[in-house]
């Protein structure tokens, strides 16, 4: 039994209630978890760090990312367990998805930050500095899909700018961020610059959001909690940078490789047991491919492994969409039921026959569910595309036509030929209600750090 404590100032705390976190796997308690209600003591602490952590030079703080970076990798296999009990999703994902890539955001932004050059604007008398300062204390709040992966994309950036960090987890998966807090301990990364707080996202996220002294908020989540969040920072003028739901469509063009397709568009359906952000929840294909499409992509679905989904409570939300589809007139094609085992297990189900305006194929289900339709111009299917209230993702299969079609989806990233196939300096954040603000490369240089311009006049 592991028991998850706040790291604030350097030390591990617990508070007077604990709760416990459920194993997705088989509903068994494999951890405590503080019920933490007051983030006062971590603002104090992350207030304390503040100047020492600023005032270390950029090339300094480069070099601190590198070291949790390599302590992380030292431990990769522990991370990938880790996060693989929390969740339930197969060693194989965890390692090669969650464990690895939270390596490389603290990697990449070591990097990164050793190539940011000073900007400077001439005018015939004058020159203007661009002077980048860090926002100051920092509320980060990440979800239970890819936990490490994304709450180490906000760390290692905010760091790296200079400021200190109130961080939380989501209460359902707070393993690794535990183990993250206990790595930067034992390389001595000075106290209160990295604070981790746990507990329920009304409680203890809300009391970050709300806190004064906490400048700016950095949250990924669903989009009905992004507008609590922007409804509460807003008025306080607080940075917000808002990474909310989708519901991205795959596109399969009448010229698509299918070799490559099949695959890809697989994947993009099934991995983490549909629930990434990125996933592609519906799947649009040209008629004249349909057939060929489908018996291929229902041959391949036997032998994708998933594991189950993250909660009994999250399956019921899974399993409620699946009645839902069966009454909007939909066809299981495959799955659609629970496996006879202990566990939120369900299988991976592939639906056909519904409106691309239904409610299944229009609102996020975030779990092992796909829509499949039909159509039959370019136009057709970007219209189809273009039909939801999200806009964060997508991806188009095809050997002659993807770019062009990929540039009318109204969505913050689109793939051809590939899906999450990541380059850390792009930018990245959805459109519509999937979110404000961009994270990646320079935007999130920008987004945790103001950048001040001093304008000196010359003699
Ligand atoms: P939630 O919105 O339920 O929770 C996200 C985080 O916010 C959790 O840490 C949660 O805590 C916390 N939280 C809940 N209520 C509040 C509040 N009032 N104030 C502050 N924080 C709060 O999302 P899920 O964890 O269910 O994650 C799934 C969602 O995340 C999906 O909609 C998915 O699309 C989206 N997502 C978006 C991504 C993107 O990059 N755009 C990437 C990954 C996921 P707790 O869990 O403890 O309640």
């Amino acid at each position: 039994m592991i028991h998850v404590e706040n790291l604030i100032d350097g030390k591990f705390v617990n508070v007077e209630e604990n709760f416990d976190d459920i194993s997705p796997l088989d509903f068994s308690v494999i951890a405590t978890i503080p019920r933490t209600k007051n983030v006062d003591d971590a603002v104090t602490a992350a207030k304390n760090a503040l100047e020492g952590w600023s005032s270390l030079k950029l090339h300094q703080r480069c070099d601190w990312l590198d070291k949790i970076a390599d302590e992380l990798e030292n431990q990769i296999e522990e991370v990938a367990r880790l996060e693989a009990l929390d969740t339930g999703k197969p060693m194989e994902v965890a390692l090669n998805v969650d464990a690895s890539r939270s390596v490389n955001n603290f990697r990449f932004f070591a990097d990164f930050g050793r190539t940011l050059e000073s900007q400077e604007f001439k005018m015939d008398d004058a020159t203007n500095y661009v002077v980048r300062k860090p926002v100051g204390v920092v509320g980060l709040i990440s979800p239970w899909n890819l936990p490490l992966y994304l709450l180490s994309w906000k760390i290692a950036p905010a760091l790296l700018m200079g400021n200190t960090i109130i961080a939380k987890p989501s209460e359902i998966t707070p393993l690794t961020a535990h183990f993250l807090g206990k790595l930067c301990v034992k390389i001595g990364l000075p106290d209160g610059v990295l604070n981790i707080v746990h507990g329920y996202g009304p409680e203890v996220g809300q009391a970050i959001v709300e806190h004064s002294e906490i400048k700016a908020i950095s949250f990924t989540g669903g989009t009905s909690t992004g507008k609590i969040v922007a409804a509460t920072a807003a008025p306080m003028f607080k940075k917000l940078s808002l990474e909310l739901g989708g519901k991205n469509a795959s596109i399969v063009l009448d010229d698509a490789d299918l070799e490559i397709a099949v695959p890809g568009v697989l994947r993009s359906s099934f991995l983490n047991s549909g629930q990434i952000c990125l996933c592609g929840s519906r799947v649009l294909v040209h008629s004249s491919i349909y057939e060929e499409f489908m018996e291929k992509y229902l041959q391949d679905l036997k032998e994708f492994n998933i594991g189950p989904v993250i909660s009994e409570q999250h399956r019921s939300k899974v399993l409620s969409y699946i009645e839902l589809a069966k009454e909007e007139g939909g066809q299981i094609l495959a799955g659609g039921r629970v496996p006879d085992k202990a566990g939120a297990w369900i299988e991976a189900t592939v639906i056909t026959g519904l409106s691309h305006t239904s409610r299944t194929a229009t609102e996020e289900i975030f779990g092992p569910v796909v829509t499949v339709h039909k159509f039959d111009t370019d136009d057709e299917a970007i219209e189809m595309a273009n039909c939801t209230q999200y806009g964060l993702a997508g991806s188009v299969w095809s050997k002659h036509r993807g770019r062009e079609v990929a540039e009318k989806i109204e969505s913050g990233m689109v793939w051809v030929n590939t899906w999450l196939h990541r380059d850390l300096r792009v930018p990245f954040g959805g459109v519509k209600d999937s979110g404000v603000g961009r994270e990646g490369g320079m935007w999130s240089i920008g987004f945790f750090s103001e950048a001040v311009n001093i304008c000196v006049m010359e003699d």
